[in-house]
């Protein structure tokens, strides 16, 4: 057994307690392993472990592993770095889901882009739920009217909302801040759309992220170690 599969068996470990603890099925949490910064061959180990869907921050990094293991049986792309408009191409022709959507002009250049033969490219709201100044995401009050307009876009489906709150010292305080985008995705669904994905929550906080209600839990440092 290597490094990889003992670390993900923690972490899969670690959303089933908190899936418990909070009264939630664990078929309802999906990891997304962060392999930005590792290579291919460090992807392919976790895939064998059962690791099926990735994330990647940096698009020309992920470019070059989506190249390297193309043809692995079910493996899933998905972009959860900042998107330029130079950059929308890219990864409407090879990624399978775009989280870092908060641009209306985005989304549009993600959707003409996507090729006819792939299915369409599922999306995420990037909310910026705490505020933080220098943090992209579309502001809380503005979610609603650009999820409605993403939602019209051919060749996306909107999926759902995604938050990167700053860390916080304790449990019951990421907490706090992870209800808030919980809140806001049910008032969103209340007011019509049909959002399935709360892309919330690390290695730090996971747990109370699912407490809050996360559907999709991004794990890095967890699973493939520091970063260098
Ligand atoms: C790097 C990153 C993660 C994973 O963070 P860890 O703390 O290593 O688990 C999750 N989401 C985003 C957007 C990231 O950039």
């Amino acid at each position: 057994m290597t490094m990889i599969d003992g670390n993900l068996q923690t972490v899969r470990d670690r959303i089933a307690t908190a899936c418990s603890s909070a009264g939630r099925h664990v078929e309802d949490v999906t990891l997304l392993a962060v392999s930005k910064t590792f290579g291919p061959e460090v992807v392919r180990v976790a895939h064998v472990a059962g690791q099926r869907a990735f994330g990647e921050n940096y698009i020309q990094e992920g470019l070059g592993k989506i190249a390297a293991l193309n043809g692995l049986p079910d493996i899933e792309w998905h972009c959860i770095g900042p998107i330029q408009s130079n950059k929308t191409r890219p990864v409407a022709e090879h990624f399978d889901w775009a989280h870092t959507v908060d641009r209306l002009k985005i989304a549009e250049r993600l959707s003409a882009q996507r090729p006819e033969g792939r299915a369409p490219l599922n999306v995420c709201i990037q909310v910026n739920i705490d505020g933080g100044l220098a943090k992209s995401g579309v502001a809380p009050h503005e979610a609603l009217a650009l999820a409605r307009a993403v939602a019209a876009l051919p060749r996306l489906r909107l999926r759902g909302l995604m938050t990167i709150p700053e860390p916080v010292p304790d449990f019951e305080a990421a907490r706090a801040v992870h209800m808030r985008a919980k809140a806001l995705f049910d008032q969103m669904n209340a007011q019509g759309l049909a959002l399935d994905t709360l892309s919330m929550g690390m290695s730090a906080d996971l747990e109370a992220a699912i407490a809050a209600g996360s559907t999709m839990v991004r794990v890095g440092t967890a699973i493939f170690g520091a970063r260098s």
